[in-house]
């Protein structure tokens, strides 16, 4: 039942869900779950090449990002359209994330850890925590955006949570049969990718084989699971 049930995953930059969860969202995209990405930022400013707009950057990266969603048989993409190293933790941003999250319904919520020391993206660390906030307690709350009542969105409590990158990981999901799709995904994301694809395959092949022992499987990709009481 569970498995049917749909997930919303929030990403902070075209890119990010790729790296961190490719193979478990097109995994549950395979077993016929309804997948939806939120993409927070528009990443205008992710280049060294002092030739290319913002505005040419943001476009270029949102026609990689619609090629790596289909490639991992995600449902929709929804683009917030924040400026990269744009994301505050404010009412603004956490109000957007509570009407998805009340549209989607979702049973899962996947995105980013927030918690990781000294060094981690802004982006990356605001957007992993607003999305929790937003979970718990603001979509749940009638009272929280009541104006979403009137556009016929209810409150909705999600279920469980996972998030990638997260220093303390202790779910394991097998990729072992999603692996190539995730590498085939992030590197839709070409304008990003600067280190030779097979070379990136390698380092991530060991990495999630390591991970793949604490599952039994071959192939693994880790999260922190945060599971929420009904
Ligand atoms: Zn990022």
């Amino acid at each position: 039942m569970q498995q049917m049930t749909p997930v919303l995953v929030v990403t902070p930059h075209p890119d990010d869900a790729e790296g961190g969860a490719g193979g478990t969202i097109a995994r549950w995209a395979q077993q016929g779950r309804q997948v939806v990405l939120v993409v927070c930022t528009n990443g205008d400013k992710g280049t060294s090449d002092r030739s290319v707009t913002p505005a040419d950057l943001a476009a270029l990266r949102a026609e990689e990002q619609r090629q790596a969603a289909a490639t991992l048989g995600i449902a929709e993409v929804v683009s917030l359209g924040f400026s990269d190293q744009g994301l505050e933790d404010c009412s603004a941003f956490r109000e957007k994330l509570v009407r998805q999250i009340r549209r989607i319904r979702p049973e899962t919520v996947v995105t980013i850890d927030p918690y990781r020391r000294y060094i981690r993206h802004r982006d990356h660390a605001v957007c992993g925590r607003v999305t929790l906030d937003a979970i718990f307690p603001y979509a749940r709350d009638h009272l929280s955006y009541p104006e979403h009542l009137q556009e016929g969105l209810e409150p909705h409590k999600v279920r469980e949570i996972y998030l990638w990158g997260s220093e303390e990981p202790d779910a394991f999901f097998d990729v072992t049969d999603t692996f190539s799709l995730k590498l085939d995904a992030l590197y839709c994301h070409a304008s990003q990718m600067q280190r030779p694809r097979a070379q990136r395959e390698t380092e991530t092949r060991l990495r999630y084989a390591e991970n793949g022992k604490k599952a039994g499987v071959a192939l693994a990709e880790a999260f922190k699971r945060i599971e929420l009481n009904r």
